[in-house]
């Protein structure tokens, strides 16, 4: 029987495989399981909760063993992180088709999903865990980056400075949200009950300072606020009880949000169990634990409306917490908005989203001569220079060393095609891979994040990320995915994803223009379907063909 052992992509030219296609997807199925890059590698779990990147260590071995053996018009079929065949496609094909946790819709919720996968018949793919193309906390940072910009955009003049975020979660993604409120000049107080979390964000110098206790933090946050000095603070403790507490005590807060593993409540510390215990209390009575978590959550979002009362600007951060707590008959759950209607959406609008590159080289040089194409090619945009310079400046790099920036339509292609020309040039040392987060502009269907309060209703239509995973089939990606329940959990989401290569050749080049035009264009045609203005303009200027806008 294989297990668990420690997992590292090769670096370099050489190929295990017949192909960089194949090549590509085999070095990012290892590189989601580097222990720099996963949370619980051995548990093949890499961030989100539960979220991997293979069923099981059998299914790994099996699917490392297919790519190194999969020809060039060959695709291997992946579900739910277990590779079940192989089939003679065309070289336009993706190499690898994936579909992660997808359950009818009346049998879509955790308790079924676990008996399940209690059998061995499913895995929890969340969004890029069990696609293949999670780079790491920095994949986060730059949206996390942006949405603290649009809150100091839209409430603080601009900057955070003299500013304190009170936020919990420190992990995988929730572990970019110290970073992102220094680099806008604001002071973050950050809590989580797993010191390991606390450490590994200090480690990698996303978190500044680890305080003592509440007090230490509350001193350590005002100091740093008065002076307008960026600061970042670890608290270690339970939010449930910290943020009641904070409130009552009228602790001087202006900006509120959580990422807790809160869409899954097997994962989210209930009050009154030490987190030592927690995987124990959570695998010995799972329904009990759940009730707990949810009663936990409500005195949470419970304390985060009284902040939000109290004069702060709240939001929810992705992670599901209003829905859980309105569960456990909290009432005012919904009291605040999640992110994406809040400060997200005009981006989407336009097509634009976590567009991210992965440099199969190894090479940090690779994606600094790729920061410096992208400055090149948009002059223009300032945002992007601020977020690129300090991105290279303060990003440590987590296994393969990767970038992200978020591009629009007309933007994502351009970009694509100069690193397949760097590529043939021999400028960078190996091919990149070019992917993104499911949380994109017309990818995913969630109606409580990327599809909250859609102008026309239209929520929860998951025709969207079915058809954006088709066309970027039609469109020649190197492996596309389809996931269910990411971000929020079973029930809540559906939504896709894409990888393409950029291994230089004209071949690649081709799919490359494509994809990464269809790819953001299905945002602005389900933006422009929703009726948002600025989806309109876009099309309207950049040539996206909306046929019951013609004729
Ligand atoms: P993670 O599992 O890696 O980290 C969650 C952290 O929460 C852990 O460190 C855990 O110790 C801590 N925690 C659990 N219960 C707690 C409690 N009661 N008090 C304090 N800390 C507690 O998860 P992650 O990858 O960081 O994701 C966090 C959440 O954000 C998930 O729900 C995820 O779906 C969501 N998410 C949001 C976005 C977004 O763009 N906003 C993107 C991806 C994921």
């Amino acid at each position: 029987m294989s297990g668990p052992r420690p997992v590292r992509a090769p670096r370099g030219t050489e190929l295990s495989a017949l192909g960089w296609q194949q090549e590509a997807a085999l070095r990012m199925l290892q590189n989601n399981l580097d222990p720099e890059v996963a949370e619980h590698p051995d548990k093949l779990v890499v961030y989100g909760g539960t979220g991997k990147a293979a069923r099981d260590w059998r299914s790994f071995d099996a699917m490392v063993r297919t790519l190194r053996t999969l020809k060039q018009d060959e695709t291997m079929l992946v579900q739910s992180g277990r590779p079940v065949g192989v089939m003679q496609t065309h070289e336009w094909a993706p190499r690898v088709l994936i579909a992660n946790s997808n359950l009818v819709g009346d049998w879509a919720n955790w308790e079924e999903f676990r008996r399940l996968e209690a059998l061995g018949l499913t895995m929890y793919g969340q969004m890029t865990a069990g696609s293949w193309i999670y780079i790491g906390t920095q994949g986060i940072l730059q949206g996390t980056y942006e949405t603290f910009a649009a809150v100091a955009a839209k409430k603080f003049n601009g900057t955070l400075a003299g500013t304190i975020t009170l936020t919990a979660g420190l992990g995988g993604m929730g572990g970019a949200q110290p970073l992102a409120v220094t680099m806008n000049d604001g002071v973050a107080i950050c809590i989580d009950v797993d010191p390991r979390a606390i450490e590994r964000r200090i480690e990698h110098r996303y978190l500044d300072v680890r305080a003592d206790s509440l007090q230490h933090a509350l001193q350590l946050a005002v100091e740093a606020r008065d002076a307008r000095r960026p600061l970042s603070i670890g608290l270690l403790g339970n939010a449930a009880e910290l943020f009641p507490q904070m409130l009552a005590e009228g602790a001087p807060i202006d900006i509120v949000t959580d990422q807790t593993s809160a869409h899954d409540p097997l994962a989210y510390l209930p009050i009154g169990i030490a987190f030592e215990d927690m995987a124990d209390a959570a695998a010995k009575d799972p329904a009990g634990f759940t009730a707990r978590a949810r009663e936990s959550m409500a005195k949470h979002v419970e304390a985060m409306v009284g902040f939000m009362d109290a004069g702060a600007e709240v939001f929810d951060y992705g992670n599901s917490i209003r829905g859980e707590a309105q569960l456990a008959g909290y009432e005012r759950a919904f009291a605040f908005p999640g992110f994406v209607p809040a400060y997200i959406r005009p981006l989407f609008s336009e097509g634009k989203g976590p567009f991210r590159w992965a440099a199969l080289s190894g090479e940090a040089s690779d994606i600094h001569k790729t920061d410096k194409a992208i400055l090149d090619l948009f002059p223009e945009n300032e945002s992007l220079h601020r977020w690129i310079k300090m991105a290279g400046e303060r990003v440590h790099f987590q296994g393969l060393p990767a970038r992200i920036c978020w591009l629009g339509y007309g933007e994502r292609d351009k970009a694509g095609e100069r690193f397949n020309d760097m590529v043939a040039s021999g400028e960078l040392a190996a091919p990149l891979v070019i992917g993104r987060d499911h949380l994109d502009s017309g990818s995913v269907a969630s109606p409580y994040r990327e599809t909250e309060a859609m102008l026309d209703g239209s929520d929860a239509i998951a025709d969207w990320p079915l058809l954006n995973a088709m066309v970027n089939v039609a469109s020649g990606a190197s492996w596309v995915s389809i996931h269910h329940g990411g971000g929020v959990g079973m029930g809540r989401s559906i939504h896709a994803g894409q990888v393409s290569v950029a291994d230089g050749t004209k071949l690649a080049g081709e799919k490359i223009r494509r994809v990464l035009t269809n790819d953001p264009g299905m945002g602005v045609i389900r933006h422009v379907d929703a009726g948002y203005d600025i989806a309109e303009r876009v099309a309207a200027e950049r040539g996206v063909r909306v046929p019951m806008r013609e004729g």
